[in-house]
């Protein structure tokens, strides 16, 4: 589309100005066309929710993953969240696309534990305009019944940001989900410019330094510098701490090495489709540290 728009402005030899307007509306046309896909795909069953182990650190083990959703598309193949998240949390979509992870993420935690994968817990990510809907609370709760899994295995992911547009409201609701019995981690931290003193009193059970610190934290201060800040700060308040982005042994020896609890990222597994999760649970841990 936007080759065409770039075409049709050389063509006619009109100037910039023609140019970036076609761009724009052939982008804005093109993100209102994935939305109504988007609105048809949820009950055509085109949603796909892969999963991303987790390790835990200390014992070496995977203890669970984290629900990362994609999009077969029919015509654009399978989509990363990249390109359909973000459409969908300027709607009301977003609501409905949460649900569907949470509901399939649940199920197949319990699924794990039946096959023997106990106490296994999933993570699904929750964006900041599904925590604005007090309807949360009920359909987490709901999700929960109708699928008997045990609260304490599943963890909300909340992104920093997100608490921070609305940090009373947020500590609020975060509150009630605690009550169901879940537990809560913030997401992409150190990204969201928050004070700590914000979240001294956040009803958070674990935080998630952002890949951007783990991917420099070994070859650029500042990055470790913020990463191990993260740990020591959650240490302080008796929260856990998990890395995300993990692609080296260096990295995890070094995130070992300053006490953190959990690792996820492509050195130990990349996210992959539900049927091929329990593989990974079975294998070790990391073989040299
Ligand atoms: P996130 O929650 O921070 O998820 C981590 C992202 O990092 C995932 O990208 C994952 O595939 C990627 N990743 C994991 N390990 C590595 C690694 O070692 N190296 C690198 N370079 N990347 C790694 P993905 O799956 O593309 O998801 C991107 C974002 O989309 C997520 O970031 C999350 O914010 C959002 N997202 C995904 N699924 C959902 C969902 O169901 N609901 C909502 N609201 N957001 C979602
Ligand atoms: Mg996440
Ligand atoms: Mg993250
Ligand atoms: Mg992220």
């Amino acid at each position: 589309r936007a080759n065409t728009a770039m075409h049709r402005a050389k063509a006619s030899g009109k100037d910039n100005v023609q140019f970036y307007a076609s761009t724009r509306d052939a982008a804005v046309a093109e993100r209102m066309e994935l939305e109504t896909e988007l609105r048809r795909a949820i009950p055509a069953g085109e949603l796909v929710v892969y999963y991303q182990p987790k390790l835990d650190v200390a014992a070496n083990r995977f203890v669970g993953a984290e629900a990362l959703v994609r999009w077969q598309h029919p015509r654009h193949g399978l989509l990363p969240p990249g390109r359909f998240i973000p459409i969908a949390e300027d709607s009301a979509l977003i609501v409905d696309v949460g649900e569907y992870v949470l509901r399939q993420a649940c199920l197949q935690a319990r699924l794990w534990h039946e096959a023997g994968h106990e106490g296994m817990s999933v993570a699904v990510n929750v964006a900041a305009r599904q925590l604005r809907d007090e309807r949360i609370v009920g359909t987490v709760r709901d999700v929960l019944r109708e699928t008997s899994l045990a609260p304490s295995c599943l963890e909300l992911e909340i992104t920093e940001s997100s608490i921070m547009h609305d940090l009373e409201h947020a500590t609020a609701l975060l509150h009630a989900l605690k009550g169901l019995g879940v537990s809560i981690s913030i997401d992409d931290f150190g990204t969201g410019y928050s004070s700590l003193s914000a979240l001294r009193n956040f009803p958070a059970d674990k935080l998630k330094i952002d890949r951007s610190f783990v991917h420099e934290i070994e070859t650029v201060s500042s990055a470790a510098a913020v990463a191990l800040a993260v740990i020591s700060f959650a240490r302080t308040l008796g929260m856990r701490v998990n890395a995300e982005g993990v692609e080296t042994l260096g990295q995890a020896q070094c995130l070992r090495k300053h006490g953190c609890d959990e690792i996820q990222g492509f050195l130990l597994a990349r996210p992959v489709p539900a049927d091929e999760v329990q593989a990974v649970f079975r294998q070790p841990g990391l073989a040299t540290w």
